[in-house]
């Protein structure tokens, strides 16, 4: 025979006490064993009450003691398990009274606890009956509470205060309430919640746009300041992205217009570039730096374009350079020494284009 789990089926609250009385009754008088380890062969306690209240023994031949009917220690404790699931929701047990009193579907369940015939209930109810109760007005399924349909969208966003995620919320309402689309309900209003939207997909960034790498020297250029130095004048660095050389020219102002001077002068020699980058740097953001560029022709981008290794040889480049810098004046070195000392390693670089 192939073994068989079937899933757990939860007690009525009400009834809680009676069965493990009972259970620990056909313990004691030998009836049922204990396993103390996990079994292959699983089947759950289907427990109805008998008219009179009492748990039927379902081993009635061999028992010889008489069931036990509810007492009020019972009574008191159901109350007690049902007035905790209603605070762990935060709502009060009045509000599921009230709410369970107008709620067409729990009415209908009242009407077939009371009858004992679920026929005409939705499947969902059918299908596991024998573990709702009606406890004070309100319907119970094993020890959570069914929350009437107007209360259900407050359950759930209460639920979701401090914005925990699906998994958390059902986990935790599962505990102590029970509606038949929870799940669904749960799911839905997170995705809705605007905050939790914000956190979990962040806009993604500006795509790199990857670049085909130049073709030729001085084609496109890199142009920033690093300063001022200690002498108060700064360093115009400009790094072409084919050869990698860096041009640093001396500077004392750094406007757009002693800018613009600078770059025609250097221009003049190695010809103009067809794309400068300047990311940063206020007299690269100015009107007349842009006019500069349209009249040149230059394609003036203020984005990092993405040359897979180019781009961060050209950083190291730039941070290199800082370096030698700090080094010469730290030893009191001429700056224009370090830096241009590294000429004869960059590659030939091709002047006349
Ligand atoms: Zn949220």
């Amino acid at each position: 025979m192939t073994p068989c789990f079937q899933p757990l089926r939860r007690i009525p609250v009400p009834m809680q006490v009676a069965v493990n009385k009972k259970l620990e009754e056909l313990l004691r008088r030998d009836i049922i064993e204990a396993k103390k380890r996990p079994a292959t062969w699983v089947s759950p306690l289907v427990i109805a009450k008998k008219i009179n209240g009492n748990i039927p023994d379902v081993l009635s031949r061999l028992s010889t003691l008489p069931s036990k009917p509810f007492d009020e220690t019972e009574e008191l404790l159901v109350n007690e398990i049902a007035m905790n699931a209603a605070i762990a929701v935060a709502l009060k047990w009045q509000d599921f009274k009230n709410a369970s009193h107008g709620d067409k579907q729990i009415n209908d369940v009242f009407d077939a606890l009371e009858t004992g015939c679920a026929d005409q209930l939705p499947l969902v109810y059918r299908s596991s009956f024998s573990e709702f109760c009606r406890v004070d007005d309100v319907l119970l399924r094993g020890d959570r509470i069914v929350v009437p349909e107007k209360l259900q969208y407050q359950v759930v966003q209460i639920a979701h205060e401090g914005h925990p995620g699906n998994r958390i919320m059902k986990a935790h309402l599962r505990t102590h309430v029970w509606w038949s689309k929870m799940d669904n309900q749960v799911e839905n209003f997170v995705k809705a919640c605007r905050g939790c939207t914000l956190v979990s997909a962040p806009n993604p960034p500006e795509p790199l746009v990857r670049k085909e790498l130049p073709t030729q020297p001085w084609q496109q250029i890199a142009i920033d300041f690093l300063g001022p130095l200690p002498e108060g004048e700064s360093l115009l660095v400009i790094i072409d992205y084919y050869s990698r050389y860096p041009e640093v020219i001396e500077v004392n102002s750094i406007t757009t217009t002693s800018t613009i001077k600078k770059l025609l002068t250097v221009f003049s020699r190695y010809g103009v570039p067809e794309m400068l980058r300047a990311d940063n740097g206020s007299q690269f953001n100015s009107d007349e730096f842009e006019r500069f560029c349209t009249e040149y022709g230059i394609n003036l981008e203020r984005t990092i374009p993405y040359w897979s290794q180019m781009n961060g040889e050209v950083e190291r480049q730039n941070r290199s350079i800082l370096k030698r810098l700090r080094i010469a004046q730290e030893l009191g070195k001429d700056w224009r020494i370090s830096v241009h000392g590294r000429k004869k390693q960059q590659k030939k670089f091709d002047v006349d284009r």
